[in-house]
């Protein structure tokens, strides 16, 4: 339900005459409510909420869901359940029991489930507007390409695909049908991060000349979701595109800027099963236009998500920066440390995101995390790749593409 694009303090927008207004229908509310109480069952005038209602179920965007599985029923279905703008109305999975199951806990018709063989029959679903593409990576492309031929919107997950040609071909395949693409970058819905960049871009952190980002998570063979995040081509890399990607978005979008050198190094444990085909450890030197350095480091073993600013009045540290829930923000400096926005929960980002995608549709505005972005990350992740096997800095062109020699 929560919409951060108008957060809670919507009610004091409106500069001085919003205020006033705002001030005089307290007084008259405060008038009736001295008037007597009824003792009996009776109606009451209507609450002041602190947040906007949904919209009615007419005005809603319909979302299909593609992929029912961990972070798909664990945050997606739960997010669009409490969302503002959308709400599920159909799903996608190659295992129709659990589709059903689901289903009946979201309230979406079994007629309006469907398998990956069958998306094409999501053309005659007029319900959906958009789909929302929440599957293992390297199917993201052929499911993006399919829901446009269906002339649906897509919203699909990072990473955007495994390959620059693939995500080219999802670009090409929105423009053909007249549809919207957006990349779900949540980090850039999630309070913590929007109060970062908003200190960072009025000045209030000073210079920064240098920033540092840092995702790992421990890699777990034993549970599914993480099974083909083992294999090369599923999965399209190891830690650095999976949530080394985090830091990569975080640092350009918090920067305003993308690098125009890089140097990396990455490492697997020898005889660890877990990474016989993907990396571990993955670290990278970035050189931007600026003059601003950045560090990043991704990794399979440890727990940490955390983005540094490193500015020369105050460093803001987002950690964690990039979680479901719990983010927080320190700022400090030598004789100080201050942690902001204590009172804003992260679970925002989930219903923001798809909230946007949603407006951007129906109002035909441009989304904040398009296609270009994660097709220029996907650019980056193949530049990273190489730097680390060529063991040297490499060049950048402004999209992201390797500058040769
Ligand atoms: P899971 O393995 O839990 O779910 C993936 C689902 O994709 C499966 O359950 C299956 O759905 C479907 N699928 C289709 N083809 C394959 C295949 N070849 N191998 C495996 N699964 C397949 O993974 P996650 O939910 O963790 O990740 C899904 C996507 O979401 C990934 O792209 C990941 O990067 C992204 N993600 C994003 C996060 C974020 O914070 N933005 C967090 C976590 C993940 P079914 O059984 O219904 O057919």
């Amino acid at each position: 339900m929560h919409d951060p694009s108008k957060s809670r303090r919507l009610f004091l927008a409106g500069g001085a005459a919003g205020l006033g207004a705002a001030i005089a229908g307290g007084r008259a509310a405060a008038q009736a409510d001295r008037g007597p109480v009824p003792t009996g069952p009776v109606g009451r005038p209507e609450p002041k909420l602190e947040e906007e209602p949904p919209l009615s179920l007419d005005r809603q965007l319909g979302w299909a869901v593609v992929g029912l599985g961990d972070y798909a029923q664990g945050y997606v279905l739960p997010a669009l359940a409490r969302a503002r703008r959308s709400r599920a109305v159909a799903l996608v999975s190659g295992n129709p029991e659990k589709a059903k199951r689901v289903a009946a806990r979201y309230g979406v018709g079994e007629n309006a489930l469907y398998g990956y063989d069958t998306m094409d029959r999501l053309a005659g679903n007029d319900a959906v507007g958009v789909v929302y593409i929440v599957t293992a990576n390297a199917t993201h492309a052929e499911l993006t390409v399919k829901a446009f031929e269906a002339g649906k919107h897509v919203f699909c997950e990072k990473p955007m695909a495994n390959s620059p040609a693939e995500c080219q071909r999802m670009i090409d395949a929105a423009k053909a049908a007249g549809r919207k693409l957006m990349i779900a970058y949540r980090a850039h819905w999630e309070p913590h991060n929007l109060r970062a960049k908003a200190m960072l871009d009025s000045g209030a952190l000073g210079q920064i000349w240098f920033a540092s980002s840092d995702h790992h998570r421990p890699l777990d063979p034993s549970l599914p979701r993480d099974q083909w995040r083992m294999k090369r081509d599923v999965a399209g890399g190891g830690s650095l595109v999976d949530i080394g990607i985090y830091s990569l978005n975080g640092l350009q979008w918090f920067l305003g800027e993308s690098p125009n050198a890089v140097a990396a190094t990455m490492q697997a444990p020898p005889g660890d099963p877990r990474f016989a085909e993907v990396e571990n450890v993955f670290s990278a030197e970035l050189a931007f236009p600026s003059g601003r350095r950045a560090t990043i480091s991704s990794g399979y073993t440890a727990s940490k998500k955390r983005i540094d600013l490193w500015g020369d009045r105050l460093v803001a540290t987002l950690d964690p920066a990039t979680a479901y829930q719990g983010n927080r923000l320190v700022v400090s400096n030598a004789k100080k440390a201050e942690e902001i926005l204590t009172e804003e929960t992260s679970a925002a980002q989930f219903t923001g995101e798809i909230d946007h995608f949603s407006q951007a549709v129906t109002e035909g505005t441009e989304v904040r995390t398009p296609g270009e972005m994660g097709l220029r990350d996907v650019r980056l992740i193949e530049a990273l790749y190489r730097a680390a096997r060529e063991r040297r800095w490499l060049d950048l062109n402004p999209d992201m593409t390797v500058r040769e020699a």
